[in-house]
């Protein structure tokens, strides 16, 4: 059975970046949903001014992994909704923030921190290099991608230590990053990936789409752990 990807975009612009149309036409969700579709996955598409913010519960139920892109509209996520997606997670739901995602209130949720860092936007060129080069997530990518231009993420970013860090950006400015990182939260996986500025076509470099690929295979579940993530008063399983 194919992996069932849920791509969700706040899909809003404010005038410094509204060249993000001429970038992507059909938005930063349409050129994710055909990265997706290609890589052979189910794939459907959910957006901030949607009912229940496109993640009402059988959305949520149908979805393996849910890759979120948000920006200026972090806050207008409902709460229910945030607790929802970090309630799915931990009964297995991969999750794959993007970018300025790093804000988003489901990862600040399960990170614990306040996730925030560095930043610059003024063409500056991105080095990123794969650290971890046997990890899944990595497969068919090059030592390393050059993205020129990519906005400037730079440590500290104040997330908590990853379980793996698959990839580390250097910038033309100098400044150094932990541009993709894994961690579990119950039973679900978390990949966050920094590259990908509204307004530069980063999303088209192939080995780019590589990855997104890669990580959508990686966090998907094997199977949903609903009941595991409930307290359960129990009789003894032994009575001797
Ligand atoms: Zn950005």
């Amino acid at each position: 059975m194919s992996i069932h990807v849920t791509v969700w975009n706040e899909n809003r612009t404010k005038p410094s970046t509204e060249k993000m149309y001429e970038v992507y036409p059909e938005g930063i969700h349409g050129m994710l949903k055909e990265i997706f579709e290609r890589a052979g996955f189910e794939v459907r598409i959910a957006l901030l001014d949607e009912v229940q913010s496109g993640l009402g519960k059988d959305v949520l139920e149908w979805t393996d992994v849910l890759v979120y892109w948000s920006h200026i509209a972090q806050e207008e996520l409902p709460d229910c909704v945030a607790e929802s997606i970090v309630n799915r997670v931990n009964q297995g739901m991969g999750f794959i923030p993007l970018h300025s995602a790093h804000r988003c209130k489901p990862f600040v949720r399960l990170m614990g921190t306040t996730c925030s860092l560095r930043w610059r936007e003024s063409f500056d060129r991105e080095i990123l290099w794969g650290i971890q080069p046997s990890h899944p997530i990595l497969e068919g990518v090059g030592e390393y991608i050059t993205l020129q231009p990519e906005e400037m993420y730079g440590e500290y970013f104040d997330i908590p230590k990853p379980d793996e860090t698959v990839l580390l950006g250097w910038f033309s400015g100098g400044e150094v990053f932990r541009s993709g990182v894994c961690y579990r939260r119950g039973s679900g996986k978390i990949f966050y990936f920094q590259p990908g500025h509204e307004t530069y076509p980063t999303y088209k470099n192939e080995e780019i789409q590589r990855i997104l690929a890669n990580a959508v295979r990686w966090a998907a579940p094997a199977s949903m752990k609903e009941s595991v993530h409930e307290c359960r008063k129990t009789e003894p399983v032994q009575h001797d």
